[in-house]
């Protein structure tokens, strides 16, 4: 029996699938005689010149259609994704989870803890695998679900342990091992929380995490986001400038190893490291594809870039106009910068209003953080 209900919710003009008869409303119950759990064993299943599909009519009837095609035709059915719908649920209580120091009354959805490896695939979510069996693994090499965002946070299996207070949290390495065999890509992220997880633990665990490259194929360290509304959770401090010195400092000489070693920096650290510490970013050129853009990785250099490229074809004259740009503290500077530019080349002038981020209120060396992981 199908895991799920694939059941079809829109058929696309002229589709393969409108010609052989499939109606909305149908059931799609197998592929080949594959039972098809999601979105992705779908996609994966239809790439084959011969199909076999089973479909249970509206009327309960069961057809078995013979499809010849190309290999890569779509069939031009859309169904709704139970499995991705409703994804995993996190089973982790993570002593430093943004989520448990969001204030009440806020939007459902944000209260939601995914913990979905095809999330990571289709949309970049991280994922610990703390909720994933040695079959999920096989399905994951089987359909090349890859790259996969793993929040690895620590290869140590005791500290790990208590960092996600998950009892199976510990079995990270025999994880990564197992996906990086079966040809898995992952991007890792550690989000380093003051004494527990960086120093040598941090030197440890990104040791551990080259062993596997180039399938674990860079590391992006972000700092702990604290926020108002943690009183009753573990205590953890915020980092602050002289705490972000030491973590880029330690950094920096493990990326010079790296980059010795393989030509590249493998781990990088989040603009907020550099903020707080007041140091200048690390050039354009340090980011390589901007890999981990979406985790505050390159974030600055990344949109300064952007900017400076679409100035070389833009032309307008603003005839002196003012207007308002409103931003948040700690990137205020590097807005302020790129606007500079932006002043000179159009003739206008960019008044930045600076907004204190006071609802979740978390001040580190002078700067007003928001930051979340
Ligand atoms: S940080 Fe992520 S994995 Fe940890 S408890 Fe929160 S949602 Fe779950």
């Amino acid at each position: 029996m199908n895991r799920n209900e694939i059941v079809i919710k829109n058929l696309l003009p002229g589709s393969i699938a409108e010609e052989v008869g499939i109606e909305v409303g149908d059931a799609l119950l197998k592929i080949n005689g594959n039972d098809i759990y999601d979105t992705i064993e779908y996609r994966f299943l239809i790439c084959d010149e011969n199909l076999n599909l089973l479909i249970r009519k509206s009327n309960g009837e069961e057809w078995e259609i013979e499809v010849e095609k190309d290999p890569y035709d779509d069939l031009g059915i859309e169904f709704d994704d139970p499995a991705l719908e409703n994804p995993r649920r996190c089973h982790n209580k993570c002593i430093f989870c943004f989520i448990d120091q969001l204030p009440g009354g806020m939007r459902e959805s944000l209260y939601f803890k995914d913990d979905d490896s095809r999330l990571s695939f289709l949309q970049g979510n991280f994922v610990t695998l703390t909720n994933m069996s040695d079959e999920d693994i096989e399905r994951i090499i089987k359909y090349r679900i890859s790259p996969i965002n793993v929040s690895v946070h620590t290869t140590n299996p005791e500290l790990r342990v208590k960092m996600l207070n998950n009892k199976k949290a510990g079995d990270i390495i025999n994880k990564i091992k197992k996906l990086t065999e079966g040809g898995i890509s992952l991007n890792c992220q550690i989000v380093l929380c003051p004494g527990i997880n960086d120093g040598d633990e941090l030197v440890r665990t990104l040791k551990e995490l080259f062993q596997f490259y180039p399938h674990v194929s860079n590391v992006a360290v972000v700092p702990i986001g604290i926020t108002k509304y943690r009183e009753s959770l573990y205590k953890i401090e915020s980092y602050d400038k002289q705490s972000s010195l030491g973590v880029i400092k330690l950094v920096t000489k493990l990326q010079n190893e790296f980059i010795k070693k393989v030509n590249e920096p493998f781990v990088r650290l989040a603009d907020e490291f550099y903020i707080m510490a007041e140091k200048d970013l690390p050039e354009e050129e340090h980011y390589g594809d901007f890999e981990q853009l979406e985790d505050g990785i390159g974030m600055i250099r990344y949109f300064e870039r952007c900017v400076l490229e679409d100035l070389i074809f833009t032309e307008a004259d603003g005839k002196g106009r003012e207007i308002a740009l409103i931003t948040g503290t700690s990137c205020s500077k590097y807005i302020r910068n790129i606007c500079d530019v932006i002043e000179k080349k159009f003739n206008i002038k960019i008044n930045i209003y600076v907004i204190k981020n006071e609802f979740f209120r978390r001040k580190n060396n002078g700067i007003w953080f928001n930051n979340s992981r």
